[in-house]
């Protein structure tokens, strides 16, 4: 039985490293001890893995039971004994007490039977890893118990990082294993077949979701013996707002696997070194005074060069690169030139900034619509429809036109005292967020100093932000909020 010595120091550290195995355990005898929720996810891997279970423990949690029913598992409602290890090829021990655990380890060691003691690394013989499974591949991560925490960080690292095409491959690769060998009897020029499959075609139209052509591509390739070389690519990728944790998934692999990446001047630092470290970063941002078409026309110039050359573009904007960008143009290039292009949405600065000041912009109880503005001079409001009560706006590069836009939508007939909150770098450390009404808020961005990039949300819903500003007021010193009435 161990019992807690408060004077005795702690067992060293861990240092021999321990040997991985990936076990084949279908029909082998495995005894799990306890009934427990632990116990219960260690036997569903264990049934996944095809093992012969038994389960001993006086109770079962739901679904446990479940399983014992319909014959899965076998069951000993009872407490553990040593007898109970005959014929256990592994053991795992889950029964939340200490003493119990601890008698598991040992009647199996003296059986020479592997032990896993959950959340007890000293005490286990076979240690499981976490991993990472795309169908038939599997990455295990073990930090041999000195630091599963880190070890779980890796995880989530590699699970964002490796998408389910890999999965996929893999399928393809094992059905496909006996025709490969025969086409390339030679273990070298199959080695090098493989090598070149997984550089060229198959995997970017998997990548894309496109089983069908990923196929025609292996056929092609098995046919001939020849791998056609990877064709280059352009991917639009929406960056956020700014906030690297509001990248999407598939963003993020697109940055991890880019070679080029032409990334506006909104798209912060913070983003960009989660970008693959060789891949070449062109910044193609527009700049105040510059010829906007120049270097429009400049980006169309680096995307046509780049994918030409059979490299993997990545087109990166801020938010969605659909929105309020010139998206539309280069969607429109690479089709005329015939570049494969994928469009990877992000989140657009009205949802970032919606959420950061706790606005919702369609609140059934106060907003009929929703509208992103991205106004020019005064022509955009000429639309009376704006002004209307219960019509959100969501306005982009407004900052420098306050004055005109207050004035304008309140000429058309909007209220005086609409509700608005300007939102300054959202969801970015710096973020502000200013509440006003649609009269005060000019003075209220100049009092302030308000700068680009600011995404001001006019309308009933807004109100909600004033709500959230007083509440976070209240219990909160920063002062990165203002109000005006
Ligand atoms: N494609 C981008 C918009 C590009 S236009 C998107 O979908 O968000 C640039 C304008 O977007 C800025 O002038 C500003 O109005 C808004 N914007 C972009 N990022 C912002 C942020 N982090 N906070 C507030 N506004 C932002």
């Amino acid at each position: 039985m161990q019992t807690a010595d408060m004077n005795a120091s702690p067992p060293p550290v861990q240092s021999t490293p321990l040997f991985p195995l990936f076990v084949d355990l279908r029909g082998r005898a495995v005894l799990v001890v306890g009934g427990s929720v632990v116990a219960r996810r260690k036997i569903e891997a264990l049934l996944e893995a095809g093992a012969d279970i038994s389960v001993v423990a006086p109770q079962l949690v739901s679904g446990l039971d479940a399983w014992v029913r319909a014959g899965r598992v076998r069951h000993r409602a009872t407490t553990f004994e040593p007898v109970h290890l005959e014929g256990a090829w592994l053991v795992i021990a889950a029964s939340g007490d200490a003493a119990v655990n601890h008698a598991v380890a040992d009647a199996a060691a003296t059986r020479g039977i592997f032990a896993n003691v959950v959340d007890d690394a000293a005490l286990s013989s076979v240690h499981v890893p976490a991993r990472v499974r795309r169908g038939p591949l599997q990455v295990a991560i073990s930090s041999g118990g000195v630091a599963p925490v880190l070890a779980r960080r890796l995880r989530e690292r590699l699970d964002a990082e490796l998408d389910d095409s890999l999965g996929t491959l893999a399928h393809l690769l094992g059905r496909e294993r006996a025709r490969i060998r025969w086409r390339f009897p030679q273990p070298a020029k199959r080695r090098r077949f493989f090598e070149l499959l997984l550089d060229g075609d198959v995997l970017r139209w998997l990548r894309s979701g496109d089983e069908a052509q990923a196929r025609q591509a292996f056929e092609r390739a098995l046919d001939t013996g020849r791998i056609e070389p990877r064709s280059g690519s352009v991917a639009l990728v929406g960056a956020g707002p700014g906030d690297p944790g509001l990248l999407t998934l598939k963003a993020l692999r697109a940055l991890h696997d880019a070679d080029v990446i032409l990334h506006d001047r909104l798209v912060g630092p913070g983003i960009l070194e989660r970008a693959r470290r060789d891949a070449e970063r062109i910044d193609v941002g527009k700049r105040v005074g510059e010829d906007h078409d120049a270097t429009q026309a400049r980006i169309h110039a680096l995307m046509l060069q780049h994918s030409r050359a059979g490299k993997r573009v990545v087109r990166l904007q801020g938010g969605d690169p659909l929105v309020f960008g010139r998206g539309g143009e280069e969607l429109e290039f690479l089709r005329a030139h015939g570049i494969p292009y994928e469009v990877v949405p992000g989140i657009t600065a009205a949802l970032a900034c919606a959420a950061a000041a706790g606005v919702p912009l369609t609140d059934r109880r106060h907003a009929r619509s929703v509208t992103l503005l991205s106004p020019r001079g005064d022509t955009v409001l000429d639309e009376a429809a704006l002004a209307l009560p219960g019509q959100t706006l969501a306005i982009y590069m407004g900052v420098g036109g306050l004055e005109t836009l207050s004035r304008a939508l309140i000429a058309k007939g909007r209220a005086a005292d609409t509700p608005c909150v300007l939102v300054e770098n959202g969801s970015l450390p710096q973020q502000r967020k200013l509440t006003g009404t649609l009269l005060g808020l000019p003075a209220l961005a100049r009092e302030h100093g308000v700068r680009a990039p600011a995404l001001l949300i006019v309308g009933e819903v807004a109100a909600q932000a004033q709500r959230a500003v007083n509440a976070e007021r209240c219990c909160d010193e920063a002062p990165s909020v203002a109000h005006a009435a």
